[in-house]
């Protein structure tokens, strides 16, 4: 349509997450004063996700603490919440969303509705109760089930960390993985080993290289011919974009609804952000990033695209991890060309160490564990050139 307005008077951010609070809030940090509405399917306000599978199932971290804003902070902004139903409907011709019975106009749209957990069919009518996180709902009610017998299906960042939280809790935990190693696809065989080890030493029951064969009767069959009996399963094996909507309104989607460098789609009135957009970054070519921090910046650069800005999104892919008394940071990503060495520096076994994964003599990925002050050089030498001294581990990561 040709009468886009130049400057925006109604915006609508779809999706109640983090990269549609971020986005609201930089609209009007950036003195967009037009119509914001924020459509969320969740009853709850907007939240973080980190702590679902962390603080608050460790009972460290209580509900309030994981909201973004508190309520008033919404009516102070003027921003008009649609709370608690999903959106029907993009009606791109007409530039309304439709939500129950009514229709929302905008001429800028920001899709981030996030991602869904993947399922496991065959567990429903297992007889054996399933858990699944994502939502701040499904944590509560996996806080108050960490007890007893927990199998985990999936050792990902959070089938992981609910592992952890499980033996902290004093459950028993088994868990199930079919690659040869914990988080082997990020962290590789040469780093993956310190999860397995972490988690080994919690008393955790790893079962790698090991599949769900069958699920019935209360009975978890593994590849390895073991039966389970678990007072629950937990099922942690990944997530897809939630682009159904999308996809619907004739957007291009493909993992994620597909937005150019700027987070653009190929409609001029709508943009992508966080775990819902497959992005095309300038440097690292189509990523779809599920991280808190990608979520963030991705929610603001697209809120400061809807008010004209031009410049493309480049920011390095960063996530975190806290499981047990491990902290990890990791910065970059590994693409499909791999990597032809990684440089450790520190201890794998006391799990304290910094590791950067180097191509063509560029360091492509950088990750610490509990070598905080780390953080910012990672930052600093991830996507640059492979400097004098970086093998060397007598020479301070600072003076590189
Ligand atoms: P989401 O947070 O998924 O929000 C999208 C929202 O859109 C949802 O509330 C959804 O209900 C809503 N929605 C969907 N469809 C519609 C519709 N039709 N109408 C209206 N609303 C709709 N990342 C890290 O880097 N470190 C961590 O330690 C970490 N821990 C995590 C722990 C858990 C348990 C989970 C689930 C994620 C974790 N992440 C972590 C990932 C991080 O939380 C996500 O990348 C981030 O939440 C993505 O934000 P988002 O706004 O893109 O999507």
């Amino acid at each position: 349509m040709s009468d886009l307005p130049e400057t925006p008077q109604q915006v609508v951010v779809l999706g109640g997450g983090l990269a549609a609070a971020r986005a609201v809030e930089e609209l009007r940090e950036r003195g967009y004063d037009g119509v914001l509405t924020l459509v969320g399917a969740e009853p709850h306000l907007p939240y973080e996700r980190p702590p679902l599978s962390k603080g608050l199932l460790l009972g460290s971290d209580d509900v309030d603490s994981v909201f973004v804003h508190e309520p008033d902070w919404y009516d102070d902004k003027d921003v008009d919440l649609r709370l608690g139903a999903p959106a029907r409907r993009i009606d791109r011709g007409r530039r309304v969303v439709v939500v129950g019975d009514d229709e929302i106009p905008y001429d800028r749209l920001l899709v981030a509705t996030g991602a869904q957990p993947r399922r496991l069919p065959a567990l429903d009518g297992s007889g054996i109760p399933v858990a699944y996180l994502r939502t701040l709902d499904d944590a509560l009610a996996l806080k108050e089930a960490l007890g007893g017998d927990i199998a985990v299906v999936g050792a990902g960042w959070i089938g992981l960390e609910v592992a952890a939280a499980a033996r902290t809790a004093g459950a028993s935990v088994t868990v199930v993985e079919s690659a040869p190693l914990p988080l082997q696809a990020v962290l590789g065989p040469e780093l993956a080993p310190v999860f397995a080890d972490l988690h080994r030493s919690h008393g955790v029951d790893l079962r790698l290289g090991t599949s769900v064969d069958q699920m019935a009767d209360g009975t978890l069959s593994l590849s390895d011919g073991t039966r389970l009996r678990p007072d629950l399963v937990v099922v942690g094996i990944g997530a897809a974009p939630d682009d159904h909507l999308a996809a619907e309104s004739g957007l291009d989607t493909d993992n994620g609804i597909l937005v150019d460098a700027r987070l653009r789609t190929t409609d001029p009135a709508v943009w992508a952000a966080g775990d819902v957009a497959n992005h095309d970054h300038p440097a690292l070519g189509r990523l779809r990033v599920e991280h808190w921090d990608n979520a963030i910046k991705q929610g603001r650069h697209a809120a400061g695209g809807m008010l004209g800005d031009d410049a493309p999104y480049e920011a390095m892919p960063y996530f975190f991890t806290d499981q047990y008394d491990l902290g990890m940071e990791y910065v970059g990503h590994v693409g499909r060309a791999g990597h032809d060495e990684v440089v450790v520096r520190g201890d794998l076994g006391k799990a304290v160490f910094t590791a950067f994964w180097l191509k063509d003599d560029r360091v492509v990925a950088g990750m610490q564990a509990n070598d905080w002050d780390a953080s910012d050089h990672l930052r600093r030498l991830v996507g640059g050139p492979v400097p004098d001294g970086l093998r060397d581990p007598a020479r301070d990561l600072g003076d590189l």
